[in-house]
């Protein structure tokens, strides 16, 4: 089962966290006044206004370091993002190896051409 992550980044100072949601506590929570879900319409069926339900608004929070408002955003199957970050790692990994490997073989190759063309001098010289 996949749980729900949230990630709260301020813009202001960066300071981020990642939250399943259950650790929150220690956070300032900013009141926020419903948003109306939109003009109230009158029946004339049961002849009353019937007002919409307002839209229900994601908390937001106080920023611990400097204050400003954080929204929490939902991540989405936080693991896949990790995976595919360690894969990226791994792959920029192999792919140093391989450059650091390659590096080597055009050194050594140099190498062996210099000490080539020294000793063709030599035999040309004698
Ligand atoms: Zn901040």
């Amino acid at each position: 089962m996949s749980k729900k992550y949230y990630r709260l980044y301020c813009e202001i100072c960066n300071w981020k966290k990642v939250t399943d949601g259950s650790e929150i506590d220690g956070l300032v929570e900013v009141k926020t006044s419903p948003v109306p879900g939109g003009v109230p319409k009158f029946d004339p069926i049961k002849n009353k206004t019937i007002t919409p339900k307002s839209i229900k608004q994601l908390k937001k929070y106080k920023c611990p370091k400097c204050g400003r408002v954080v929204t929490p955003r939902k991540i989405t199957n936080p693991q896949e993002k990790i995976d595919q970050y360690n894969a990226e790692q791994e792959r920029e990994k192999e792919r140093k190896q391989w450059e650091a490997l390659e590096k080597k073989a055009i050194e050594k190759y140099e190498r062996t051409k210099v000490e080539y063309e020294e000793e063709q001098d030599r035999i040309d010289r004698s």
